[in-house]
This record gives C-alpha cells, structure tokens and sequence, in this order.
C-alpha cells in the first residue's frame, strides 16, 4: 500500500500559523469596528493597519483579557479589548488589569502588592 508523502512539518507549521494570525486579525476588526475604532480605555482614536498610521501610537493593539496559557482563546471577540499602545503598555506591564462586569469592560488599577515585575 502506497501512501502520499507528507507535508513538510515546516510548510505545515507556517500554514497553522498563517491561519491563526488571520483568525486574530478577523476577531481584532469585529472589535475595533464595534468600539468605533477608538481606545477601549483612553479613546484615543486607533487605526487597524499600518499603513494608515500617522504615529506608532495610531495603531489599535488587541489586548487578550485572559491569557493563553490559563485557557485564553485570542480568536474570541468576547476575550479582546481594543487598545492604543500607551494603554497596552499599563495592561501588560500589569498596572491596570481588564476585568469583565456583566459584559461591561472594566479597567481595574492592580494594587501594589499585587504587580507581578
Ligand atoms: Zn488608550
């Protein structure tokens, strides 16, 4: 019995990556078009590509609410929020926290003690 030869685990790997990415880049676009392209925290006004960027500041940044690693799903427009690069900072600096309040977006200040560095 004669079987096909597989796809190369490199070409495979890119694949996968390529349709998570674009999985990401479909969730990020339902957001930032639900919240008028505008910072979900500071509402500076965001665009979503590149090329439409006057400043690095510009550019909507799709913060995950929930981490990968504890179960987060980035594909999940129920699990981003958009951001600008400043408030993206707070939150993965651990500064501020998003919390989910009866489905209301809630930036939280996470207290001293409690900043992981
Ligand atoms: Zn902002």
């Amino acid at each position: 019995m004669l079987f096909p030869k597989p796809e190369p685990y490199a070409k495979v790997k890119a694949k996968t990556k390529r349709q998570k990415a674009q999985a990401r880049a479909l969730a990020r676009t339902e957001v930032y078009t639900r919240v008028d392209g505008l910072c979900q925290r500071c509402g500076r006004r965001l665009v979503l590509h590149l090329a439409d960027a006057r400043s690095a500041f510009d550019i909507a940044h799709a913060h995950e609410i929930r981490k990968r690693s504890l179960g987060g799903d980035p594909t999940d427009p129920e699990q981003i929020v958009i951001v600008c690069a400043e408030c993206h900072e707070l939150l993965n600096t651990n500064q501020e926290r998003v919390e989910l309040r009866d489905g209301q977006v809630w930036f939280v200040l996470v207290p001293q003690k409690e900043r992981i560095v």
